[in-house]
């Protein structure tokens, strides 16, 4: 019966030709949950947001990723559950599967829930819930909340929004000051086919740097953050257009899947298309 909360996720997907899990569900034990966000680069850039519950992944798609500015509410579009080893996952979509495209582990860690009740399955119901997170970019309190009474919308969009605590802040822009995977340091464009893995094996030797390393102040050249500083310095909130801007890593421009869908800037995407 528990199985009932991946058959979307499984029929969705040829488990032969992508190297993501099948999954299954976890057994749900009594350490805390955890959370994983793993940037996305599928027809349109985006930020997978999971969170463990009921043994599985609640997902969310946001297409600019999260704020720090708690001023700031980010689109959020519910997708389907996803398996639990899906948050070890990072790696290449093959051309041709439901969303194709490179995707890194941006960042994940353990969550909490606060509020409303004591039931957090409850709260997502209801449409509210507020968390805490324990990640290595995201900290402090964050609210989902699902947006009501839209006539337009398809019923699974929410807002990702930052609570106001001691780490609220309007000025940096967490996914432009850090913008790699925490475990391989490598860009979203940099994974290639053949850096494809699954969980439990064990990652780049190099250390991801943290969010503390990324607000020092430069220490100089560090061939260890090559090909993260060459982007210019985008307009904060604009994914979309900075990613236009922004010259094709040496990685990225050198892989033969390219289509061209991905390498001209001109498709700025409609607000309310799903990403995959
Ligand atoms: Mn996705």
């Amino acid at each position: 019966m528990a199985g009932n909360l991946l058959n979307k996720y499984q029929k969705m997907r040829d488990f032969g030709v992508t190297p993501e899990p099948a999954g299954k569900i976890k057994p749900v034990k009594g350490k805390k949950p955890i959370f994983v966000i793993q940037k996305h680069h599928a027809s349109h850039l985006h930020y997978d947001f999971r969170l463990e519950m009921e043994g599985v992944l609640k997902s969310w798609a946001v297409p600019k990723g999260p704020s720090y500015d708690p001023s700031v509410k980010r689109l959020a579009m519910m997708t389907e559950d996803h398996p639990y080893d899906y948050a070890s996952f990072e790696g290449v979509i093959p051309e041709g599967n439901y969303g194709a495209g490179n995707v890194i582990i941006w960042d994940n860690g353990g969550w909490e829930f606060i509020e409303p009740g004591h039931d957090p399955v409850k709260a997502l119901t209801s449409g509210k819930l507020t968390f805490r997170l324990y990640g290595k970019k995201m900290f402090g309190e964050w609210a989902l909340v699902k947006i009501k009474g839209r006539d337009s919308g398809k019923g699974n969009e929410w807002l990702l929004l930052k609570h106001r605590d001691e780490f609220a802040n309007d000025r940096v822009d967490v996914t432009e000051v850090a913008p790699n995977s925490i475990v391989s340091n490598k860009g979203v464009d940099e994974i290639g086919a053949e850096r494809t893995w699954e969980s439990n094996r064990q990652a780049s030797p190099r250390r991801a740097p943290t969010l503390a390393d990324k607000l020092a102040p430069p220490k100089g050249p560090s061939p260890r953050l090559r090909g993260e500083g060459g982007a210019k310095r985008r307009v904060r909130g604009d994914s979309t257009k900075a990613k236009a801007r922004a010259p094709r890593s040496r990685a990225a421009s050198s892989r033969s899947r390219s289509s061209p869908a991905r390498s001209t800037p001109k498709a700025a995407p409609t607000r309310r298309r799903r990403p995959r």
